[in-house]
């Protein structure tokens, strides 16, 4: 039987990370995946065939709507042709995980694959690949992510009533898309297939889009996409799906308590994600697993069994693969004895849509419920030379700081690459920048970036020049 200092169980982000870094620090690495891919829900099923598809859909648009404003004219029909596009999605998605399938080789980590299982705290034993076996490790970190959760009532059949894993793999564009839910996943498929020339309708309970941000990126990016023509039912609770011949009927009910029912030929289940450890049998390890299936850790990500850590999505917080990353080195140099430190409140979250939203720190609701005093500049994108150069004049840019200290506490961003823009903020943030230092440091013209220095001046004595 191998035995290993470490072993890893999944190789999403958050384990295939963790994996090079214990292999960096010298530790012998297993890493176990039950798919004959590596890279997880991110790579192969989440963050880049989303992405994929998300800028071949906006190249579309563009070429439709937009290249005539910039004197481009294109002789006959512009067709999609939308075949193409998923294959394009799948080799990105093959380009990719075929570079872990190299890392793991280059830091000559071990990979297994076949399901893992706990016999017991140090050993695992690995089914379902090629041959059954087991293997030691004296430490073992769980990385074994997340799946799509439902509701109770909804039947997913995964061809017509499906998650987002199904609506990166279409055959066919559908004419009229019911998402359930206006979180991340939902407006960025809704965007992909409303681009594309679906009618799409975004179902949502709360009564904003993306209510984890702030309020202002909710209302902006709900205004941009009703230009782009995708429709809003806010406040609304979805009682009921269902399904006759290739027509799917989603029923809910609105704020009066009138009954609404919308028809459609797909419906999008985006209503968030739940920690995933079937088959894991934790229980023969003794780890903890709490009520709503999350692997229990303390501050170091370690789980009530001393050599046992879990990480990324499996574990609270954000379910975001650079969240899971993070975590991943963490635990890696915890177990090389180091004291390693993730600063959580400032994971940056981003949007991908067109324009983009971006956030990092508080938001306002948050400040406000903390009863922290704190003041707000924001300037706007259509302000700035290089949006007007390419056209993209939706968003802001709004720096919240502490009104005594001036210290930024929270920067909300939506435009054109604002996805980059914001990592200019979280730099700030971790070295306790106030809005003033922001404000005096030279930003190259013309760009997004310009923006956020605006809004720091507007911030500090309302000195915005530019508006
Ligand atoms: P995962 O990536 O879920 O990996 C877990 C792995 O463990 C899987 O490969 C699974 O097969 C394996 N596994 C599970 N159990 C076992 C077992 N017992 N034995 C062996 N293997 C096992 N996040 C972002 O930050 N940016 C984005 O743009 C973004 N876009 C997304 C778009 C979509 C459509 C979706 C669905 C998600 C997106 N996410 C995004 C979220 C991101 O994918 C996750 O946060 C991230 O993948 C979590 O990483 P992880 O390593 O914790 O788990």
């Amino acid at each position: 039987m191998s035995t290993y200092d470490v072993a890893i169980i999944g190789s999403g982000p958050g384990g295939y990370v963790a994996a090079i870094r214990c292999a960096q620090l010298g530790m012998k690495t297993a890493i176990i995946e039950k798919y004959n891919v590596l890279g997880g829900t991110c790579l192969n099923v989440g963050c880049i065939p989303s992405k994929a598809l998300l800028d071949s859909s906006h190249h579309y648009e563009e070429a439709i709507k937009h290249f005539e404003d910039h004197g481009i004219e294109i002789p006959g029909d512009i067709k999609v042709n939308f075949k193409k596009m998923v294959e394009r999605k799948a080799s990105v998605v093959e380009q990719t995980t075929k570079g872990i399938e190299f890392l793991m080789n280059k830091n000559k980590i071990d990979v297994f694959t076949g399901m893992g299982a706990f016999k017991d705290a140090t050993h695992i034993e690995i089914t379902g690949g090629e041959k059954n076996e087991t293997i030691e490790a004296k430490n073992t970190i769980i990385a074994t992510g997340s799946k799509p959760s439902t509701l109770p009532f909804i039947k997913l059949d995964k061809d017509r009533i499906i998650t987002s894993t199904e609506a990166l793999s279409l055959k066919e564009i559908p004419k009229h898309l019911i998402v359930i839910g206006g979180g991340v996943i939902g407006l960025e498929l809704g965007q992909v297939y409303r681009r594309l020339g679906a009618e799409v309708s975004v179902v949502e309970y709360m009564d904003r889009i993306i209510p984890t941000m702030d309020s202002a990126q909710s209302k902006e990016l709900m205004k941009a996409m009703k230009k782009q023509g995708v429709k809003f039912h806010l406040s609304h609770k979805v009682s009921a799906v269902s399904k006759k011949g290739k027509e799917i009927t989603v029923t809910a009910t609105d704020k009066k308590d009138k009954e609404v029912t919308f028809k459609g030929d797909y419906c999008l289940v985006s209503v968030g994600r739940k920690p995933y450890t079937d088959g894991l049998k934790a229980e023969n390890a003794g780890v903890k697993i709490t009520e709503r299936g999350m692997i229990d850790v303390n501050d170091q990500l370690q789980t009530n069994i001393k050599n046992i850590y879990a990480i990324g999505d499996v574990v609270r917080g954000a379910m975001l693969a650079h969240k899971a990353s993070e975590e991943g080195v963490l635990v890696a140099e915890i177990i090389a004895g180091q004291k390693p430190h993730i600063n959580y409140n400032l994971i940056p979250g981003v949007v991908y849509t067109w324009p983009e939203v971006a956030s990092v720190g508080k938001t306002e609701a948050q400040l406000k419920e903390a009863k922290v005093e704190y003041k707000s500049g924001q300037f706007p994108m259509r302000a700035l030379g290089r949006s007007r150069a390419s056209g993209d004049i939706d968003g802001f840019v709004k720096i919240l700081s502490d009104k005594k200290t001036d210290e930024v506490l929270g920067v909300h961003m939506v435009g054109a690459r604002v996805a980059d823009v914001i990592a200019e903020a979280v730099v700030a943030m971790e070295y306790r920048a106030s809005a003033e230092d922001i404000a005096r440091m030279s930003h190259a013209h013309p760009t997004y970036a310009e923006a956020v220095k605006e809004a720091a001046l507007a911030a500090t004595d309302n000195r915005a020049l530019h508006i």
